[in-house]
């Protein structure tokens, strides 16, 4: 795929991506972190990716193309940050390139909008790419700790086929898994969807063995 496909596209702002993360969904998946969000959710466990630096610009085809060189993937995962504050053109632009490409990859999409406050706007034509909605601003008193979004409030929608049959994966605990890993300059990332007193579970539990860490 080249560049030149994305002459006169928007482009999207990317935090993080991974491409081998097994806690964001069924299977193994490339998972994309937006940056950016204005909705500020007391709380959210997104703050690194809402900073206004460190993040890259990608166009529609760059994005694509990385997520293609995904090897053994099941689909996409869309987060952030804010992934439907991104360039709406831009995202339907790299959501039909996906489609496209003929990898039949499931998406799931993570948003602080409300699926009515999607279908009535602009962002709509996003929604059409989409299998998996999870919708809602995050709520840190109801994080329970249970199925593939933040808190209580949050609902899954499967707005395709495409997971049907996965309902109890989905709503369920074992949704809730999270991946650490080391990265350069003595970083840890976690992925995943933590249960709201596992930074400081996790913390308090290092420092029982002497090792000392700390959240930004
Ligand atoms: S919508 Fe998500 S990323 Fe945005 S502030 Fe709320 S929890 Fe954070």
């Amino acid at each position: 795929m080249s560049e030149e496909m994305d002459i006169g596209c928007e482009t999207l702002r990317i935090a993080r991506r991974q491409g081998d993360c097994r806690v964001l969904g069924p299977g193994m998946r490339a998972v994309v972190w937006f940056q950016g969000c204005s909705r500020h959710c007391p709380g959210c466990i997104a703050v690194e990716m809402n900073r206004s630096r460190g993040y890259s610009v990608e166009s529609p085809a760059s994005l694509c193309e990385w997520v293609l060189s995904c090897e053994g993937i099941e689909g996409v995962t869309l987060s952030g940050g804010e992934p439907m504050e991104q360039d709406v053109d831009a995202l339907v632009r790299f959501l039909s390139l996906l489609r496209a490409s003929g990898r039949n990859l499931g998406v799931i999409c993570f948003t602080g909008y409300r699926l009515e406050e999607l279908q009535a706007s602009p962002r709509a034509s996003i929604l059409p790419f989409i299998d998996i909605l999870v919708d809602g601003p995050y709520v840190d008193e109801l994080n329970d700790g249970m199925g593939l979004r933040g808190s209580s409030n949050q609902r899954i929608h499967f707005l395709t086929p495409r997971y049907r049959g996965l309902e109890e994966f989905f709503h369920g605990a074992s949704a809730r898994n999270v991946e650490i890993a080391l990265h350069s300059e003595n970083k840890l990332v976690i992925n995943g969807i933590p249960g709201r007193w596992f930074a400081s579970e996790f913390v308090g539990k290092l420092e029982t063995r002497g090792y000392r860490i700390s959240f930004e």
